[in-house]
């Protein structure tokens, strides 16, 4: 062995040595290097969504107007408010779609959102639901679970490449998941409204997103349809963190179950008029009169 391999030997180990230490306490000094790495998502400080003071301007007119608000790791966040209040601007923003004239936007605490674009927030591990469903109608239901595996490598890569066991499970798990097992071999097209809107669910799950921002998802969807999806957003909750904007209030009943330390959050004219337990919250005068109270 020649001395230069002697000392890269030597080098290795000492490398292997270090990173055994860096195991061993307590994963603090992996936190720090997490840190230290630009965009990887860092929930140890609490939030896994930090927006602050956002305003965002359409022709002079405020659609979000200050906008602070902070959404915990793991937690499911619902949020009500009447038409206009901006609570779609503020996902928009969120993913890049729409750029705040002031205000800041983190993911967790190192990932500036302000700094990416659409795909790039996606990838950081941001999953969006649109109000409209958006499936391949002509594919099956197990394709388009296979398409969003295959996600920015695109279809054409989806299609040349054979799923693996792991990536079958995994997309087993996902028709479990969102109770489209037995659909698996349906036409997309061919499946009810709220049978798509968990589609399309799933199709984001594929990407296992830290945040799903789902905007209105139960709109138009059979009451069952409505308590499934309840329940489907439960078990999400903790490994996922969820914001979830809703008009419907028996849904909101569904995902807070009367649980005091679950927030709901209030917008009306582009910021927090009030957020607490929903109890709180729907005695508040003020949200009685904007909102409830109609
Ligand atoms: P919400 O989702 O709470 O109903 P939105 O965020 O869609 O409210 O809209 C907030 C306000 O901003 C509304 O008055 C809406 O008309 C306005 N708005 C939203 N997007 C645009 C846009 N691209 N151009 C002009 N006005 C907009
Ligand atoms: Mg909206």
């Amino acid at each position: 062995m020649t001395p230069e391999l002697m000392a890269a030997g030597g080098r290795a180990r000492q490398r292997m040595a270090e990173l055994a230490v860096a195991a061993d306490d307590g994963g603090r000094s992996a936190s720090y290097a997490r840190r230290l790495q630009p965009g990887v998502l860092d929930v140890s400080h609490g939030p896994i969504l930090y927006l602050d003071d956002i305003t965002v301007s359409f022709d002079g007119f405020k659609a979000l107007n200050a906008l602070s608000l902070t959404i915990d790791a793991g937690e499911l966040r619902c949020i009500i408010g009447p038409n206009g209040a901006g609570k779609t601007t503020m996902m928009d923003v969120i993913t890049g779609k729409t750029r705040p004239d002031a205000g800041q936007a983190f993911f967790g605490s190192t990932i500036d959102l302000l700094r990416l674009n659409e795909p790039q927030v996606a990838r950081a591990g941001i999953g969006r639901k649109f109000q409209k469903p958006s499936v391949f109608e002509q594919l099956t239901v197990f394709e388009n679970l296979e398409l969003a595996l295959a996600g920015e490598r695109g279809p054409w890569a989806a299609i040349a490449h054979r799923l693996s066991g792991a990536q079958r499970d995994r997309i087993d798990a996902v028709l479990r998941q969102i109770h489209l097992k037995d659909e698996a071999r349906r036409l997309a097209g061919l499946l009810s409204h709220g049978q798509k809107q968990w589609l399309e669910i799933g199709m984001l799950l594929m990407q296992d997103p830290k945040l799903l921002l789902l905007d209105e998802p139960v709109a138009g969807m059979t009451d069952e349809e409505t308590v499934r999806t309840a329940e489907l957003f439960l078990s999400l909750e903790g490994e996922h963190s969820l914001v979830v904007v809703e008009h419907d209030m028996s849904f909101i009943h569904a995902l807070t179950q009367d649980n005091p330390r679950k927030k709901v959050t209030v917008l009306h004219e582009g910021h927090v008029l009030a957020e607490g337990p929903l109890a709180q919250v729907q005695a508040n005068e003020q949200v009685v009169e904007v909102y409830l109270g109609r």
